[in-house]
């Protein structure tokens, strides 16, 4: 089983820290949304996980922080200046604004049963493009005054990738093929923002910029598409709710030759199974639009430089072939907000207990799961108990995130623990006092175990790995 919608898992957020709204005491921010203890932990664990598994365990990938403020040509030779908009119409009838590709996706605020613009009243402008890009200043000017102070937050972290592309060629001695990574935010001044954390304006991306030969490039992007799958697969995320989608030509963006959309059953209250998937995350074969937009060299049809502001030629060199050429670019792109959504969702789990009593547990992944083990003494008021249950605190936390929990009856803190999907539960007890054995429970099949302390470390490291 996993979430019946998006609104249980943002009940059990806010219930149990995982995210709460943005500036709430201040009555919110659109779609703006702070990650708590245990949100911050999962995200974390999510990043890591993408990280080991591109940066570390491959061969071929190097890795990358770079700023989020950059020189504006940045995203003028990107393309982003001009053509980084979305189509925006009013409703002159309920002052509405959407998105004109999205209008089948959110209800007319005047009269529910409809989509926006599709009701008897609605009333809608011509489309309008809307530059998604946040504004800003940088140096103690204005942009009004003086426009070469303006500069912009990234929408992504791609670009980022592309400046720095003979940066990690020239001093990690790389040849092709090979793909620099990079986890960072990136801000988009969303028209309509909104469904908790699936779409917001400021929100944290996973990019991988895969550098090779143009006739390499389709295989390469068949195995990404391939491979992504099987991440997601081992981040607990169910086959069932995932689903490829191939983008038509019409859809595509100029630069790209191809791209797949893994999406996420996000919407599974839809009765229209095809409305039930939304995008996780895009694979595009970019070609070399990007190397070649950042680089001084390229001329046009007419012989003009394209880019008459860069310092660097970004093409590459083949030594075997002698060739000097633009290299094509595999990019997968997915949202960190996006795939910690996907994960909650996936684990939900309802259970209903001896006395009838419904209970949620979420069946993460120990690898992503923010509390590994949870140390409970079963009598809070004799402190050889309590000093047991945190000394084993303290033996277990070098090797798993271990927390001591004595806030209230056991009952009470298993179910705590199950529903913030702490895999295993530890409990000293009057007896362990005198046979050096403690309780070890499990979220999933709620079995409980009699382990001596002197195993408990290999017991559980064993189960979580
Ligand atoms: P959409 O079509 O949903 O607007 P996109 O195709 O513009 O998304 P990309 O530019 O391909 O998105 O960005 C790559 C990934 O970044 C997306 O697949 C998604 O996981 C994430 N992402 C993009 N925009 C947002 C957003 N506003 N909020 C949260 N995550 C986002």
């Amino acid at each position: 089983m996993s979430a019946p919608n998006i609104e249980t898992i943002v009940s059990l957020a806010k219930r149990r820290g995982f995210v709460f709204p943005a500036s709430e005491i201040y009555g919110g921010l659109g779609s703006s949304w702070d990650y708590g203890s245990l949100g911050v932990e999962l995200a974390n664990n999510i990043k890591k996980s993408w990280w080991r598994w591109l940066v570390h365990e491959r061969d071929d990938i190097e890795g990358l922080d770079s700023s989020i403020i950059q020189n504006r040509q940045v995203w003028k030779y990107s393309g982003h200046e001009t053509t980084f908009s979305d189509p925006l119409v009013d409703c002159r009838a309920c002052k509405g604004r959407f998105r004109l590709d999205k209008l089948q996706d959110v209800s007319c605020p005047k009269e529910q049963s409809a989509n926006a613009g599709s009701g008897k009243e609605c009333d809608l402008t011509e489309a309008r493009e809307f530059n998604l890009m946040f504004r800003t200043t940088v140096g103690a000017v204005s942009a009004e005054d003086d426009e070469s102070a303006l500069a912009y937050l990234r929408p992504e972290t791609a670009q980022g990738i592309f400046i720095n592309f003979a940066n990690v060629l020239n001093t990690s001695r790389r040849k092709l093929p090979f793909g620099i990574a990079q986890i960072g935010k990136a801000f988009r001044n969303e028209v309509t923002p909104g469904n908790f954390i699936f779409r917001t304006r400021e929100f944290e991306q996973m990019e991988m910029e895969y550098f090779c030969r143009p006739e390499d490039a389709p295989r390469i992007h068949q195995e990404f598409i391939d491979a992504f799958q099987e991440w997601f697969y081992s981040l607990g995320i169910s086959a069932e709710n995932l689903k490829l989608y191939e983008q038509t030509k019409e859809e595509l963006a100029h630069y790209a030759e191809r791209t797949v959309d893994i999406l996420y059953r996000f919407f599974p209250e839809r009765d229209d199974e095809e409305k039930q998937f939304d995008e996780l995350m895009g694979i595009a074969n970019r070609k070399d639009f990007d190397l070649k937009a950042h680089s001084k060299k390229p001329e046009d049809r007419e012989g003009k430089r394209i880019n008459t502001d860069s310092n660097e030629d970004l093409s590459y060199f083949d030594e075997a072939t002698k060739q000097r050429f633009y290299p094509y670019v595999i990019e997968p792109a997915v949202g960190v907000n996006r795939t910690l959504l996907a994960v909650l969702m996936d684990a939900y789990t309802e259970k209903t207990n001896d006395k009838n009593e419904t209970r949620v547990i979420l069946k993460l992944k120990p690898e992503l799961a923010p509390i590994k083990v949870a140390v409970l003494p079963l009598a809070k008021n004799k402190p050889e108990i309590v000093s047991m249950a945190k000394d084993l605190k303290r033996q277990l936390l070098p090797a798993m995130r271990t927390v001591y929990d004595d806030t209230g009856g056991i009952g009470k803190l298993y179910a705590r623990q199950d529903e913030i999907g702490t895999p295993f539960c530890v409990t000293v007890d009057h007896e362990s006092l005198e046979d050096n054995a403690v309780t070890v429970r499990n979220r999933d099949t709620w079995e409980q175990e009699r382990i001596n302390v002197s195993e408990l470390k290999e017991h559980l490291q064993k189960r979580l790995n």
